[in-house]
């Protein structure tokens, strides 16, 4: 192989590992030489932002994606404005004649239908990106599989599969579209969840998710925990993936979403204020983000999440690999306060591949 002309950079770090000198020369080394030193690097377990490519941060784009509905249909300016494209009796629940809310009346299905649009949407994107992502498209080395979390690999599958079983499993989105549909049409939700008056109030969605994720903490814990007959016809179904892959995050039980996601969704619901676009924001950031953390395959971002203690695939792979730790999900705060947070790095390199 012909060899090419590259930068080597050795790396000198003093015992106590708090300061570091980075000698540059110029020499030339052969391709396969520096594709080796460039994997050696990749194993590190220092965290190095400076040492992430480009090209795999793109799949960052997902979560904007998830946010796309609200985004177009409620900011100022958009040509997609709720308010251009509606008519007001659709959205307005203060309408009536005599100036009274109108809620108890019956309830309105636009704000229902575009959530559901919203997480659909939100995931179909999600899934497209994570297509190229999963196949190499948005790798440094065009073609290159992701780094998969486990050092056993990645499961093979083929993706539509994946994808169709994904979507269509009744334990999945279908108890959750009934369960939106339901809660929605019955006027179980709070008034406040049938406004459209406002945009996305950023911090009640920030408080969804953590009040969501505690309650869902607490409910895994007790599945795993109250008896085994409980767990066996709940969560169990679930467990049978001890390498999971993206596409078993809704596969298991209809006990186990009714426990562990419907239970925290409607109780979130009665503990935080939200008008519709804050709803759709936190249901599609939940549902996606879920998700993700069933990847078989670490993102590029999951350094910095591990850093500010958001719940990474990795951390998720700990609980289904073994069992005993990392019952949260979107976060890792209740798992460090209950002391049952095992880092993914402690299962590297044996079980875990570095740097996930
Ligand atoms: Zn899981
Ligand atoms: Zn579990």
């Amino acid at each position: 192989m012909a060899p090419l002309e590259r930068h080597q950079e050795t790396t000198l770090s003093d015992v106590g590992g708090c300061s570091r000198m980075h000698i540059i020369d110029k020499k030339t080394i052969p391709l396969s030489e520096s594709i080796k030193k460039h994997a050696d690097h990749a194993t590190n377990n220092d965290f190095d932002v400076g040492s992430f490519p480009v090209l795999p941060w793109i799949s960052a784009i997902m979560w904007p994606f998830m946010l796309t509905v609200p985004l177009l249909l409620n900011t100022p300016g958009s040509p997609l404005h709720y308010s251009d494209i509606f008519p007001e009796s659709w959205y307005n629940i203060h309408n009536t004649n005599d100036g009274s809310s109108n809620i108890s009346s019956s309830p309105k299905p636009l704000g229902l239908c575009l959530g559901l649009i919203t997480v659909a949407v939100g995931q179909l994107l999600c899934l497209f990106v994570f297509y190229f992502f999963k196949y190499g498209f948005l790798s440094s080395r065009y073609g290159e599989e992701p780094l998969s979390i486990q050092t056993k690999g990645a499961r093979p599958y083929e993706f539509w599969e994946g994808l169709t079983t994904h979507l269509s499993q009744p334990e999945g989105f279908v108890l959750l579209g009934g369960y939106l549909t339901g809660t929605w049409m019955f006027q179980l939700m709070p008034a406040a969840y049938y406004s459209f008056e406002g945009g996305i109030e950023w911090s009640k969605v920030f408080l969804c998710l953590v009040i969501q994720d505690g309650i869902q903490f607490i409910l895994h814990l007790l599945e795993h925990n109250v008896s085994p007959a409980f767990y066996k016809y709940s969560h169990k179904p679930h467990h049978k993936f001890t390498n999971p892959r993206l596409f078993d995050a809704f596969n298991g039980s209809m006990l186990d979403t009714i426990c562990m996601i419907l239970i925290p969704l409607y109780a979130t619901a009665n503990l935080v204020d939200c008008n519709v676009w804050s709803y759709m924001a936190f249901g599609s950031l939940y549902a996606n983000w879920l998700t993700l953390i069933h990847s078989e395959y670490t993102f590029p971002w999951d350094q910095i999440f591990h850093l500010i203690g958001f719940g990474t695939p990795a951390d998720h792979h700990v609980h289904h690999a073994f069992f005993k730790y990392n019952y949260g999900h979107l976060f890792t705060w209740f798992d460090r306060l209950w002391g049952t947070y095992k880092k993914p790095s402690e299962y590297a390199p044996k079980a875990f591949n570095e740097r996930v």
